[in-house]
């Protein structure tokens, strides 16, 4: 990539930016909530619509000059609703904590009722951890996975939320490799005269491919992030029917944000025009087979994994019983110095904690991206069993880091 005028004015953070190109290249992406965006993403989010203000919404704004922005802002709308089905979205929220911000902002008063799933169990900070601003203003109690099954225990949710009497209820998740069922939480949620916010961050992708289930249509909101399993750059988004559309448009701005960031919509409208295109489906089948062929793979060396398998895009690989000296930090230090690169989980039942988990978590989407397939969705499987089983041993790490280099050089990323 060209960073010549980054380097010609600033030559430590060209290092730096172009440090990160070979990073990613030299590496296995396989945190479950990154990707690797297009250049034509990259290009767009890098455009001079960074420099303009546009605080309102496309024919509706409070400067002049917008007629680009409109087009670009109308164009991720448009696109985004096709994708999901959705009557209504807002693509401005500038993350995904943002979204659910909103959606918190629209519908709740502070000391309102939050029931969602603990960060532990796979939730994320958004859904009401005390050290976020969902836990602090709002009275939060967490449902939880079954420990036995490893899935969602919705027996568990609906007793929960008939005692708790929640004013929202959410759904979606960070950790989870099943298929979420939107509709059960939705009959949960309407037993209890409930909000449902469906967040899905992490399968946006999934979805749109119509390889996930669509909570579009059942639950009230769904948020989503627009740079993990779709791949249009760093960003949230809401989607809504008609019913919400204006309390939301007005939360999003002037309620919880100033003027939008018109090139990262940008990114977002040229990613969601990727996600139109027939091959966007083949690419997400295939980061669910390569997520599947990868499990098995650590499966068939004895690992276990959190719920037996997996329907998306990630796995979650418990250690206690297969390695119970390994724990998750061990064995992802150990894995990024071979050049793989991942994160450290808890797992249903945790016995350790949360800074230092029993497990880690491997996603598919990057490397899908680059062109991986299953044989070597299985050998990049054996790799991470090679560097667990000698998690101490330098030599084996060496051998595992040169089977990377092989795997990354046929892969190139941003040639
Ligand atoms: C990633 C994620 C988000 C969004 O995170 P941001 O970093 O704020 O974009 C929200 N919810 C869930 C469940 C997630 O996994």
């Amino acid at each position: 990539m060209d960073f010549d005028p980054v380097r010609s004015s600033d030559p430590e953070v060209a290092d730096a930016l172009e440090g990160e190109t070979t990073r990613q290249q030299e590496t296995l992406a396989m945190i479950a909530s990154e990707n690797h965006a297009s250049e034509a993403v990259l290009a767009a989010q890098g455009s001079a619509l960074t420099n303009k203000y546009a605080e309102g919404y496309p024919n509706n704004r409070y400067y002049g000059g917008c007629e680009n922005a409109d087009t670009v802002e109308e164009l991720a709308r448009e696109r985004a609703k096709e994708l999901w089905g959705a009557d209504h979205a807002n693509v401005q929220p500038h993350a995904g904590t943002q979204a659910n911000m909103a959606v918190y902002f629209s519908v709740l008063e502070p000391g309102d009722k939050i029931l969602s799933l603990d960060l532990e169990h796979g939730g994320h900070l958004s859904h009401g951890h005390p050290v976020n601003f969902s836990g602090s203003l709002y009275e939060v109690e967490q449902y939880e996975m079954d420990p036995e099954t490893g899935r969602i225990d919705y027996e568990g949710l609906d007793e929960h939320a008939r005692e708790f009497e929640p004013d929202i209820i959410v759904s979606g998740y960070s950790a989870y490799p099943r298929v979420v069922d939107w509709e059960r939480v939705q009959e949960t949620a309407d037993a209890v005269d409930a909000y449902h916010l469906a967040d899905m961050a992490h399968i946006t992708g999934l979805v749109a491919a119509g390889v996930h289930d669509n909570p579009v249509g059942i639950a009230d909101f769904v948020t989503g992030s627009t740079h993990k399993t779709i791949r249009a750059g760093r960003g949230g988004m809401i989607l809504t029917d008609e019913e919400y559309a204006d309390v939301i448009d007005r939360t999003v701005f002037p309620g919880i944000q100033g003027g939008p960031l018109m090139h990262n919509i940008a990114g977002k409208a040229v990613g969601f025009g990727e996600a139109l295109e027939p091959e966007f489906d083949e690419h997400i089948e295939q980061v669910v087979a390569n997520a599947r062929a990868l499990g098995e793979s650590m499966q068939e060396q004895g690992f276990s994994l959190v719920s037996g398998g997996t329907d998306t895009h990630l796995i979650l690989v418990d250690l206690r019983e297969s390695h119970p000296e390994v724990t998750g930090n061990d064995a992802a230090e150990a894995l990024e110095e071979a050049g793989i690169v991942l994160n450290a989980n808890t797992v249903p039942g945790e016995t350790r904690s949360a800074k230092e988990p029993s497990g880690i978590r491997i996603g598919s989407p990057a490397l899908t991206t680059r062109g991986f397939e299953e044989a070597e969705m299985r050998e990049v499987g054996q790799l991470i069993g090679r560097v667990i089983d000698n998690i101490d041993d330098a030599s084996v790490i060496e051998e595992v880091a040169a089977e990377v280099d092989r795997l990354t050089d046929d892969h190139p990323l941003y040639e």
